[in-house]
């Protein structure tokens, strides 16, 4: 199953894709997680994503579709994948068919989860990310067992450089005027479904999976 999960930052794409990748036996693909991966390694493409990554702005298209375009060929993507923050531009969305017909696949669902902007900050300024394997845990909506230690490896949380207010509200601001508009164009193509993201994370998980024909 090929898909696509959509929604603002902090909507909870990340926490419904892990737990979704384990049922579908898919890969969940961070385009976040890759860019963060690439700037703790100190690679060229980390050095230029950081820069926009740290005001909250968008790596421009054609870095980020080169980037994908090199993961979708990999081998674990043969039977499927969950895609999580990418598109983020109507450009993305295009290139993103585009590589996926010459790859002779398409996208059999793309997911929005759909979060007040009201909501988003909280959620955005009390998430907690694992260092060391990338799991997302909330101060208060989903705290790990033991205080700034990651229940899955035992690795230390931190706090996203991107997760300060300051910059919060410019990502808010460019998720409303780059990627919202890809609703729209997915509802147009008939592969999209919203499901209500303002609800405890197993009952998103439950309605993410009833459109998706699991019952999990
Ligand atoms: P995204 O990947 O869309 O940016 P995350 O999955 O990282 O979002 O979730 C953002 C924050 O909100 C995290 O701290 C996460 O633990 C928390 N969160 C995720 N889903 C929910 C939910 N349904 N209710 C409350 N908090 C949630
Ligand atoms: P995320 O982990 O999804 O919140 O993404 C963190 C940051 O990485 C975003 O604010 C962007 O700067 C960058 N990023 C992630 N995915 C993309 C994308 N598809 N296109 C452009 N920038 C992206």
């Amino acid at each position: 199953m090929n898909i696509v999960l959509m929604g603002p930052p902090g909507a909870g794409k990340g926490t419904q894709a892990e737990v979704m990748a384990r049922n579908l036996f898919v890969p969940h693909i961070s385009t976040g997680d890759i860019f963060r991966a690439n700037i703790k390694a100190g690679t060229e493409l980390g050095r230029l994503a950081n820069q926009y990554i740290s005001k909250g702005d968008l790596v421009p298209d054609e870095v980020t579709m080169a980037m994908i375009k090199d993961r979708l060929a990999e081998e674990d993507c043969a039977k499927g994948f969950i895609l999580d923050g990418l598109p983020r531009t109507i450009g993305q969305a295009d290139a993103l068919a585009e590589i996926l017909a010459e790859q002779g696949k398409k996208l059999d669902f793309v997911v929005n989860i759909d979060v007040p902007i009201e909501k988003l900050i909280e959620r955005l300024s009390g998430r907690r990310v694992c260092r060391n394997c990338s799991q997302t845990y909330h101060m208060v909506n989903n705290p790990p067992v033991e205080a700034g230690v990651c229940d899955e490896c035992g690795g230390e949380l931190y706090q996203r450089a991107d997760d300060s207010e300051e910059t919060i509200k410019n990502r808010l601001d460019v998720y409303l005027a780059q990627s919202a508009p890809l609703i729209e164009y997915y509802q147009d193509k008939g592969v999209l479904f919203s499901i209500n993201g303002d609800q405890a994370i197993n009952k998103v998980l439950t309605d993410v999976g009833r459109g998706l024909g699991q019952n999990w």
